[in-house]
């Protein structure tokens, strides 16, 4: 690709714009009407809690349904996305940029000192606006924590699905495409299926919304986890049966222990006496869980996501690292946050945490880290 190309492939067309604004649009009105369990958040520090209308399961099969119908009578090209793929990355880019300056102005000049609203200042302007001022900021009644979360991993399937359209389309779908296809849609969906346990994770209840989250969720969800399928384009790794089976057993284990792990956890804060793995929990301090996949590591969550990164990317084979950038991106980020997190744990449940971390002494990976 000549650099002349790139650059202009990277300009934001009114296309790429038009398939944005659209997207959005769409969600914003779905998310508002289609029916869903309405999920209370976790209790703020003055005591209030954010409510969360858990309906993007339907929301999303409510818009490949749509998509699938507009491409069959030939209104939009199943290939749209593929086709304009680094045109929607800038307009993405430039609207996470947009969208981050208008929470700094806004934030700045709340008055609101509710948990949700009220700005947290440092004065260092780049610092403010990168880490957000305000924890649940909200736009016509939509948390937009929420909203963009969603909006980036449906916006990571549409990719893929348009992906998958263009191999179709050049009749180069192999096993290495079904793979990765097959394990990423499971894992959208299953998030989706699960997503009012999204409230109580670190960025929904711990993180501002800023650029640093925006940029996340919009931009690099769906524009790099996807990088295997765009690789798979031009590349065809052979893939032996017995690698193929390997391939599956690192998903279903990963996906055990992910999807595990959080339930337990989320079973836990709603019933501290919930059996665990059939049997009644141990309990430090009457508030952390110390069986299960919790007995196991501190983290045994990270554990299952990386596993499943892991198996994204093994369809791919091993000629070349590009598409091992999820796995080794998602390890730092992993690692990282896992000590954020445990110093916030420390803080919070002082000795108690400190009894944890001496009856489960592995972080992540037992006997390892
Ligand atoms: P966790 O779901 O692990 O939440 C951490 C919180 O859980 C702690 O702050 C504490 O909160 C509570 N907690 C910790 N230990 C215990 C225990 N033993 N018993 C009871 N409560 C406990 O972290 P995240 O929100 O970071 O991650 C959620 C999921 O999202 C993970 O599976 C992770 O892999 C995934 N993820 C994926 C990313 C990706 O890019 N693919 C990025 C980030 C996360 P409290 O104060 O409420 O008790």
């Amino acid at each position: 690709m000549d650099l002349g190309f790139l650059l202009h492939s990277l300009i934001p067309s009114w296309n790429s714009v038009a398939i944005l604004a659209t997207f959005f649009a769409y969600l914003a009105i779905v998310g508002s009407i289609l029916p869903g369990k309405v999920v209370p958040g976790v209790v703020l520090q003055d005591g209030s809690r954010l409510h969360y209308r858990c309906n993007g399961l339907l929301s999303l099969l409510v818009l490949v349904g749509l998509l699938g119908i507009g491409a069959k009578m030939d209104y939009i090209s199943p290939t749209a996305i593929s086709d304009r793929g680094l045109e929607l990355l800038s307009a993405t880019f430039v609207f996470s940029f947009l969208v981050t300056l208008v929470l700094y102005a806004a934030g700045c000049k709340s008055r609101n000192q509710g948990s949700s609203l009220k700005p947290h200042f440092t004065g260092n302007l780049i610092q403010d606006w990168w880490f957000g001022i305000q924890l649940n900021p909200q736009f016509l009644g939509i948390d937009l924590k929420f909203f963009f979360v969603r909006a980036g991993m449906m916006g990571w399937l549409l990719i893929n699905l348009s992906v998958l359209a263009r191999s179709i389309q050049d009749a180069t779908v192999s096993r290495s495409i079904i793979l990765y296809q097959l394990f990423s849609v499971l894992y959208i969906l299953d998030y989706f299926v699960y997503e009012e346990y999204m409230t109580s994770t670190w960025d929904i209840i711990a993180e501002r919304l800023g650029f640093m989250l925006v940029f996340g969720d919009l931009v690099w969800i769906p524009f790099t986890f996807s990088i295997q399928g765009w690789w798979l384009l031009s590349n065809k790794p052979e893939l032996t049966t017995a690698a193929v089976i390997a391939n599956c057993f690192v998903f279903l284990m990963g996906y055990m222990v992910f999807r595990g792990a959080n339930k337990q956890k989320h079973i836990f804060k709603k019933n501290p006496k919930a059996l665990i793995w059939g049997m009644p929990p141990k309990v430090i301090g009457g508030k952390l869980l110390a069986s299960g996949f919790w007995g196991v590591a501190r983290h045994c969550n990270y554990l299952g996501d990386l596993l499943l990164a892991l198996s994204f990317s093994l369809p791919c084979g091993i000629s070349s690292p590009i598409p091992y950038f999820y796995p080794i991106y998602l390890l730092i980020l992993l690692i990282w946050r896992e000590r954020r997190d445990e110093a916030r744990c420390a803080i919070k449940y002082k000795e108690v945490w400190a009894e944890y971390c001496k009856l489960v002494p592995w972080r992540i990976l037992p006997y390892f880290y």
